[in-house]
């Protein structure tokens, strides 16, 4: 058995560490060409500029990570004659500086202001047709070569934001342990080493024991060491996990959710969670596990009914689209242990909304 593990090439995290961006492009080529997103442009004007270790040209991300996106910053980047990218923003802005990057064979270096997803540290670009419909995975063959997260920026995002990032990052340990146990490939379409399942848990396990306080420190827009250690697990840990230890139901879930109207005003993560609290059900996770995640998604603010994602009132026949589309070949309800029928799915979701409608019963009677 051959197994398979990928990394980012350098992963570098603090407060103000945006200060250190020129320092990480002059390790890969002296000329920068920076992809930012307009939302942070006025934040970041005074810190991504030329110095005496690289030289930085700006370019306004017009908002979609399209083909014809790509192509327009693959021409200028030709024009400029830059032998480095750079994506300073959220996930379509970076996803686009990792395809140009790729397109150009030079080196991407990537410059999340969000954790709001795992997606930063992936060899993986989400393609948008110009008007912002699904068009493809772009896989790539390498993961970026610097991923660097200034905390300052960070905590200056919505919490609600930073709050769906723990969402996704919470179905990573479920998910790699599914593959794990039933032997399934992760991203790579090889398995996952011990390496990768150590880091989801790890993963979980930060999420636990710093969740809350993390929160609390991203409302007062405080970095603290908890939410330090948060946005490393929902940035780098979750990543590493996700990509290198599999995605199993909670992600197929979430996917078959995105088919509801209802579900569109909701963020990744937070459908995520919604997925998450599923695969518990249909896997018959001890009570215990299921007590601490629905305990953290109290704690937290995370989604844990259907109503919290907006389709409180789905019908069974809603629910069973939902779970046909989650268990599609294509996707990766397969690598949950036993056979799972579209039916055993739609039960799964019920009985998680019934636990979260159960807990807020609890809640206000208390
Ligand atoms: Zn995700």
């Amino acid at each position: 058995m051959i197994s398979t593990t990928i990394f980012p090439g350098r992963y570098v995290q603090g407060s103000d560490a945006i200060g250190q961006l020129t320092t990480e492009i002059a390790r890969l080529g002296n000329f920068a060409f920076a992809i930012v997103d307009k939302g942070v442009m006025a934040l970041v004007r005074d810190t991504v500029k030329t110095d005496d270790k690289a030289k930085i040209a700006v370019e306004a991300f017009n908002g979609e990570c399209s083909d014809e996106e790509i192509e327009r910053i693959g021409k200028r980047v030709a024009a400029e004659g830059a032998n480095v990218i750079a994506g300073i923003g959220g996930g379509k802005a970076l996803d686009t500086a990792k395809a140009v990057a790729h397109a150009a064979g030079l080196p991407v270096v990537i410059v999340p202001t969000l954790a709001s997803t795992d997606a930063p540290c992936s060899a993986l670009s989400v393609i948008y047709t110009a008007e912002g419909a699904f068009k493809r995975y772009l896989v790539l063959p390498k993961n970026p070569d610097v991923v660097l997260v200034d905390t300052t920026l960070v905590v200056g995002a919505p919490v609600r934001l930073f709050v769906a990032g723990m969402g996704d990052a919470l179905s990573t340990w479920f998910e790699a342990e599914d593959c794990k146990q039933t032997g399934s490939a992760n991203m790579t379409g090889r398995v996952g080493s011990m390496t990768a399942y150590g880091l989801a848990r790890m993963c979980f396990d930060t999420l636990l024991a710093d969740g809350a306080a993390a929160k609390a420190a991203a409302s007062q827009k405080i970095v603290t060491p908890e939410f330090e250690r948060i946005v490393e697990a929902n940035t780098l840990l979750s990543g590493l996990g996700f990509e290198s230890g599999g995605l199993s139901g909670a992600h197929a879930i979430h996917n078959g959710l995105t088919a509801l109207e209802g579900t569109h005003g909701y963020w990744h993560g937070e459908k995520v969670a919604i997925g998450t609290q599923s695969l518990l059900m249909l896997t018959k996770r001890p009570r215990e596990i299921v007590n601490a995640v629905y305990g953290f998604c109290e704690a937290i603010g995370l989604p844990m009914t259907l109503a919290d994602i907006g389709i409180g009132d789905a019908t069974d026949e809603q629910l069973l689209e939902v779970a046909k589309l989650a268990c599609d070949p294509a996707d990766t309800m397969g690598n949950v242990p036993g056979s799972v029928t579209p039916k055993d799915v739609v039960a799964a979701i019920r009985a998680a909304d019934a636990e979260g409608r159960a807990r807020k019963a609890k809640q206000l009677a208390a």
